[in-house]
């Protein structure tokens, strides 16, 4: 579904993604909670585990994200300021992602890791928090397993 970005490998029954995507959690009692997730601010896509590993520390201090492995809410801290996240409102989630490549228009996550949250202030408004996400399909939060 695209070359690794690390090593360039074609990757096509498996997917190691970073990513960091606007998304808003929905607590309910006795169930995970469960996340609309809105526009994608950007993705990286590697072949393996080891080329997202190696890559993964300049990734994210190219896009200025600390790692924090915050949990799921209702309230986390801001993995660049350390002001408090709302989890229930839109903010930005950088996730460490892998995919199952199902067929052209179908992945399926396997496995993910929720590495930083970033607040409003420090991810702008504009940047598509506001907006209607593009893809209201709900999925389960993924819950943090380091
Ligand atoms: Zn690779
Ligand atoms: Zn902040």
């Amino acid at each position: 579904m695209g070359p690794c970005m690390k090593c360039g490998t074609w990757c096509e029954a498996v997917m190691y993604e970073l990513s960091a995507c606007f998304e808003k959690l929905s607590f309910f009692p006795d169930t995970l909670p469960v996340a609309d997730v809105g526009d994608y601010l950007w993705m990286e896509e590697f072949c393996s585990c080891d080329c997202r590993a190696a890559a993964r520390p300049s990734v994210l201090a190219k896009h200025d994200i600390p790692v924090r492995y915050p949990g799921s809410g209702p309230v986390e801290t801001c993995a660049r300021c350390g002001a408090p996240v709302d989890m229930t409102a839109w903010h930005l989630a950088v996730y460490q992602i892998d995919m199952r490549i199902v067929s052209d228009v179908v992945l399926q996550p396997t496995n993910g890791t929720l590495l930083a949250v970033l607040c409003r202030r420090c991810c702008p408004a504009e940047a598509g928090a506001e907006v209607e996400p593009a893809v209201a399909a709900p999925k389960e939060a993924f819950t943090q397993d380091v």
